[in-house]
């Protein structure tokens, strides 16, 4: 009997122990930056000639592993092993197929500052978010292999005279799972086990600046028992192999998580029926956010700033559920952008490996561009108040940045920057304030902070977002008990680590015996 769901806990870094035991995982990792890491097809390593370098965020000249790349041959190759394997593994046991999801979290477990430490330095992850990422990705294994025993059960339908009726949920076939850079354990995990543990085979094709820390977790995947052919990996260029085989007549389901550009091009290229194609691809497209939280007069204002500052700039604000909006009503609009000013001033900013950071680099030169376009952008929209600088040069630095007097119509209120910078709109009433939180076209995260119960109970009803929080950050939603997924144009609402996404990875066929 497997034991009911329990969150992974998370490590305190505080006590010597797991501080030793995670300074040696990140020893370790670094004396691995030189291995090379090959492809997986069909269960055999496969190494392509072309390859491509990770490099640390944090150190830009530094390399943190070399990843074989994978070519439009290779990606067909993959499809041949996925097909060929999914009949037998579709076949196994929907418990049998738990187990092995529950000796990978076990893997995980015995590794977990291993692979905490691979993300410190391949994603400039600080050490607890590095650590919250590697939980989360042993929560989907856990939580994904009850789900499909549950799924997997007897599911009653009402009786007909002379008739036994029965309803299963079957797997689709081979599907393409394309994760982003920046949970590059949880998600690339949480995406491939929901997609196997339902009895398809998989084709992962992993985001391009993390694929060590992927990698990894293949290997584990592999160690427990993961038959050939079952889960192959083929890193590569988004464009290239990545449309090669969205496009695919043999592609039966992508799962992507990523920015809304390459979600909606996706979905459009997955529509058109191919020559040869015998089904309509299903698509599961999680994307981008514009994350704002309400700040009301009756609210604990200190509470509000240390959950903005937290939401804002956890991970370098690198996170679909980061806040980027601070809307604030306007009789407390100086005080609370006053407190969020100085407690984002006053965060270390710093390598990732140094326990003491808080903020570190953000992931790679387009990324750092971009955030640094939308300071200017910022300055003209609105008021710098805080940061907007690069911080050092050795890594992709950028300071905590607050621009405040922002226009609800702007650039910077409409648009996903993905980085450190927050903006403060200020709101003439409550009921502004929460058509100002509804007026872009993503609908992911949200927050109000308010003591007025009125105003809770309007949100709840109309606050236009997949996960809404009341007095308390807006980002961390834990598998299980807070299901995730956005509305509109921030995705399919899948709501991953909920009893829901499962049967995004099957079809239900229904069986009737006439007796
Ligand atoms: P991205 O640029 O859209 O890339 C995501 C993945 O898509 C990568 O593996 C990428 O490969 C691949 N890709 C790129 N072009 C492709 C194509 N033409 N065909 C098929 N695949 C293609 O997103 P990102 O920069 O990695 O991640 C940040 C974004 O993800 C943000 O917008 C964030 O809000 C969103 N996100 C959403 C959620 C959610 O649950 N809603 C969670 C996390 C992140 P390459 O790496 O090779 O380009
Ligand atoms: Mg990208």
């Amino acid at each position: 009997m497997v034991p009911e769901f329990v969150n992974e806990a998370l490590t305190d870094f505080s006590h010597p122990e797991p501080r030793q035991a995670m300074q040696s995982a990140l020893r370790a990792v670094h004396d691995e930056f030189a291995r090379e890491w090959p492809l997986l097809i069909g269960g055999a390593h496969v190494t392509s000639g072309a390859w491509f370098e990770s490099l640390n965020p944090c150190q830009k000249t530094q390399v943190v592993g070399r990843v074989a790349r994978a070519s439009q041959s290779h990606a067909e190759t993959a499809l041949d092993a996925a097909w060929a394997s999914f009949p037998e593994w579709s076949r196994w046991q929907p418990a049998e197929r738990a187990r092995l999801l529950l000796k990978v979290a076990a893997l995980m477990r015995a590794r977990k500052h291993l692979l905490s430490a691979t993300m410190v330095y391949e994603a400039g992850k600080t050490w607890g978010e590095a650590d919250a990422d590697t939980a989360e990705a042993i929560d989907f294994l856990e939580y994904y292999a009850r789900e499909a025993v549950r799924l997997g059960g007897p599911h009653p339908l009402p009786r007909l005279a002379g008739e036994d009726n029965e309803l299963m949920y079957v797997p689709l076939g081979v599907g393409i799972v394309i994760p982003p850079w920046n949970f590059p354990l949880a998600i690339t995990c949480g995406m491939t086990a929901a997609a196997l543990v339902t009895g398809n085979t998989v084709i992962l094709k992993p985001a391009s600046l993390t694929p060590v820390v992927a990698a990894r977790m293949v290997e584990l995947f592999r160690e427990a028992g993961t038959p050939p052919g079952v889960l192959n990996f083929v890193p590569g260029s988004g464009g290239e192999i990545g449309d090669f085989l969205v496009g695919h007549p043999r592609t039966r389901f992508i799962s992507f998580t990523g920015s809304r550009e390459v979600g909606t091009h996706i979905y459009a290229l997955a529509a058109q029926v191919q020559p040869g194609q015998r089904w309509l691809k299903r698509v599961v497209a999680e994307m981008g956010g514009k994350d704002a939280i309400i700040v009301d007069e009756s609210a604990d204002l200190e509470a509000a700033a240390s959950g903005i500052t937290t939401s804002a700039y956890g991970f370098q604000g690198q996170k679909c559920s980061a806040a980027s909006r601070a809307i604030v009503l306007e009789p407390v609009y100086q005080d609370v952008l006053g407190r969020v000013a100085r407690q984002a001033e006053a965060l270390r900013v710093g390598p990732a490996e140094d326990p003491t950071t808080q903020v570190a680099a953000v992931i790679d030169q387009s990324q750092y561009d971009k955030v640094l376009s939308y300071v200017e952008v910022g300055q003209r929209e609105g008021r710098l108040v805080v940061g907007g600088e690069p911080h050092g040069d050795e890594g992709w630095y950028i300071q905590p940045t607050v621009v405040a007097d922002v226009p609800e119509r702007g650039r910077l209120s409409q648009e996903e920057i993905f980085g450190p910078l927050l903006s403060f709109i200020r709101a003439r009433d409550y009921p502004h304030a929460l058509a100002i939180a509804n007026g872009t076209e993503y609908g992911l995260t949200g927050g109000v902070y308010s003591r007025d119960r009125r105003h809770l109970e309007q949100a709840r009803a109309e606050f236009q977002v997949g996960n809404l929080y009341f007095n308390r950050k807006i980002t961390g939603a834990m598998v299980g008990a807070q299901p995730f997924g956005g509305f509109d144009m921030s995705g399919t609402d899948s709501k991953a680590g909920g009893p829901d996404y499962l049967l995004l990875f099957t079809q239900a066929k229904v069986v009737v015996e006439r007796f």
